[in-house]
């Protein structure tokens, strides 16, 4: 096994319980988003050839894991979650590094894999399924999860721990094999992962994980034809690509993709609560989340009043590098997605007005990261771009609009439909906006952000394909029924129709 060490110099695949060399003649350099002088990781794009290894070992692994008792496979899941909860700060510190987010967000990503990690070891114990009644005397009906066999995980950067986890302790736990591709930005937290899951005892060949580009190692494993099923979480672009490649393979998908989501603040809500709320939802994690809050639609009766109190906090907001103490928000995880957060902010200055931030942060403490002001917009229009397309990063356009129903048609006019948000304390509306608002999840005076361990998530609309990840719900994707009839009668059927 590697050591920390040997694997800040260059990242290595583990195929079939062994950590390899890539082959790869392209090796790409991981800089710490908040001081490129920090070189955090060497990256292999590894080949398709290492990837259909990965896949080959997957496969030989399937019987033996597959025939593994739950509750046997849940306990190292169990031994899995202890070992994360011991490196917690070593994990979270090195996610900071690589990610750039605030070390107490990393810390709450590593607690919220850890607790993952713990409720679906449970579940090993509980892979129940239903005993049905028959129509026929002497007859009953039974159902059983089995695995799917090798599933593909498919991840990006910006919840380096915890979507990795959302996905392979569950895919483990049904008894499915893993080849796992995170995102380019985040080898080393995915190595370190990796490693976790080797150390708690896990079978030579039940994951493995291959470091590379979309186009080769990924396409690899959406088009290799012993892949059974893909998990996908990214973007868009790449996810409806992925999604009818997977298809045409006769394969099950799963895509999590983009968020727009909404808070919207009626006048008789708590003004400041819901400040505090839309400041953590959009400014948190530099906006880098699919739930982030990235729209606040206000009855324009308390506009002026909240929307001031918003940007005084907001100006205060302590950008900087997430190791240091007291620090907000991070840096964007690179250039390119800092020039990309610019790019839409310049769009968004002629559609709406500043009011603050809009620019990249200079001077001793950001010449050497990708760090955006937090940057609000007021008077924006429900259908401008800024309010229709994905930022993924610290920018909050606010909507005034007249009443509710102006609320409830602009929080719905987008494509997504990941998460939404209401602060009010009129139980009517806020019952009409859980039945109405066309999100996955709903929040009523709560952040847009956040979920917990055994609680599913995921969104409608174009946010994502395939069932809920997380919770329960999870294991839905993860395993396939099996429906068993038995006949104790001994007799030929005398009716056709059964
Ligand atoms: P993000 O920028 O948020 O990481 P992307 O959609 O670009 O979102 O990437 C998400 C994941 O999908 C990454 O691991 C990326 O390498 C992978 N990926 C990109 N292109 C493809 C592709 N054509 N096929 C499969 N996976 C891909």
């Amino acid at each position: 096994m590697t050591t920390l060490m040997e694997a800040t110099t260059v990242c290595r695949n583990y195929i079939n319980g062994e950590w390899v060399e890539s082959k790869a003649t392209k090796i790409v350099e991981r800089r710490n988003p908040a001081n490129t002088d920090d070189v955090v990781a060497r990256v292999p794009l590894s080949t398709r050839q290492e990837t259909k290894q990965a896949i080959v070992a997957a496969k030989a692994a399937l019987p033996g894991w597959r025939e593994t008792p739950a509750p046997a496979r849940g306990n190292i899941l169990f031994k899995a979650a202890r070992l994360m909860e011991e490196q917690k700060d070593e994990l979270a510190r090195l996610l900071t590094r690589e990610e750039g987010k605030a070390l107490k967000d990393a810390l709450g990503e590593v607690q919220r894999s850890i607790n993952i990690i713990e409720f679906m070891a449970g579940e090993a114990r509980r892979l129940t399924g239903e005993t049905l009644p028959s129509e026929l005397p002497k007859n009953f009906s039974y159902t059983i999860r089995r695995p799917v066999g090798v599933v593909g995980v498919i991840t990006p950067w910006n919840f380096p721990v915890a979507i990795p986890v959302w996905k392979i302790a569950p895919a483990l736990v049904c008894g499915n094999t893993v080849v796992f591709k995170p995102a380019t930005l985040t080898p080393l937290t995915a190595t370190r992962l990796v490693q976790i899951f080797e150390q708690a005892g896990l079978p030579a060949g039940v994951l493995n994980l291959v470091t590379g580009a979309g186009k080769d190692v990924g396409d690899e494993i959406v088009t290799n034809p012993h892949v059974q099923a893909v998990s996908f979480t990214g973007s868009n672009a790449v996810g409806a690509e992925l999604y009818a490649t997977g298809a045409a393979g006769m394969k099950k998908i799963q895509c999590e993709m983009g968020g727009k989501n909404p808070l919207v603040i009626l006048a008789d809500a708590d003004l400041q609560l819901a400040m505090e709320s839309a400041l953590f939802g959009a400014f948190a994690s530099t906006g880098q989340r699919c739930t982030a809050t990235s729209r606040v639609i206000i009855e324009e009766a308390v506009a002026d009043k909240w929307v001031a109190m918003l940007v005084e906090r907001a100006t205060q907001f302590v950008v900087g590098d997430g190791l240091e103490p007291g620090v907000e928000m991070g840096p964007s995880v690179d250039e390119n997605q800092m020039k990309t957060v610019l790019r839409c902010i310049e769009a968004g200055k002629k559609e709406a007005e500043l009011k603050c931030g809009g620019e990249r942060l200079t001077g001793a403490r950001y010449d050497k990261g990708w760090f955006v002001a937090p940057t609000v917009f007021d008077h924006v229009r429900a259908d401008s771009t800024i309010a229709q397309e994905e930022i993924f990063g610290p920018a909050l356009s606010v909507i005034r609009v007249k009443n509710f129903d102006e609320a409830l048609e602009a929080a719905n006019s987008v494509r997504y439909g990941l998460a939404s948000s209401i602060y009010t304390t009129d139980s009517n509306k806020i019952f009409e906006f859980v039945e109405k608002s066309e999100a996955g999840m709903v929040h009523v005076n709560s952040p847009t952000v956040g979920g917990e361990a055994h609680v599913p998530f995921g969104g409608t609309k174009a946010t994502s394909v395939g069932p809920k990840e997380v919770g329960r719900s999870a294991l839905d994707f993860y395993s396939e029924l099996k429906i068993v009839y038995i006949d104790y009668t001994g007799r030929k059927r005398e009716s056709s129709i059964y």
